[in-house]
């Protein structure tokens, strides 16, 4: 990769990840997109640099209405998610439920997803 093109690429990573940081909604990838539209970064860019901070561990990746979500946060917390605006927030993991393993043998976990769904204070 030519120096211009490295300093480009990131330029653009480091706009893809304050964006996902700034929206502290846990943003799609077309919302991310959405917002850096002025700064003239393209759909594809955007997916490849989310899916490539993933894979290093600085995001992480979720899927949500059949969308897939990006989370800055990379420690292990829940979500609760409004139902009627469908707004995510963070939310800590009871301690309680970081101690449980599984009822279930033979497997390898990678991790643990919990959700609370309700409606939140502005929908009220
Ligand atoms: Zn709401
Ligand atoms: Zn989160």
């Amino acid at each position: 990769m030519s120096p211009q093109k490295s300093k480009r690429v990131t330029r653009q990573r480091q706009l893809v990840y304050e964006c996902v940081i700034d929206s502290k909604d846990h943003p799609s990838a077309n919302e991310v997109f959405t917002e850096l539209q002025t700064s003239g970064i393209g759909l594809a860019t955007v997916y490849r640099q989310l899916s490539n901070m993933v894979d290093e561990g600085i995001l992480k990746s979720f899927e949500h209405s059949g969308q897939i979500r990006y989370d800055p946060l990379v420690t292990p917390h829940a979500h609760f998610v409004c139902t009627v605006c469908d707004k995510i927030w963070d939310v800590d993991l009871p301690e309680s439920i970081l101690l449980t393993t599984p009822n279930v043998s033979n497997v390898d976990i990678e991790g643990l997803e919990l959700t609370w769904k309700g409606i939140c204070e502005s929908c009220k």
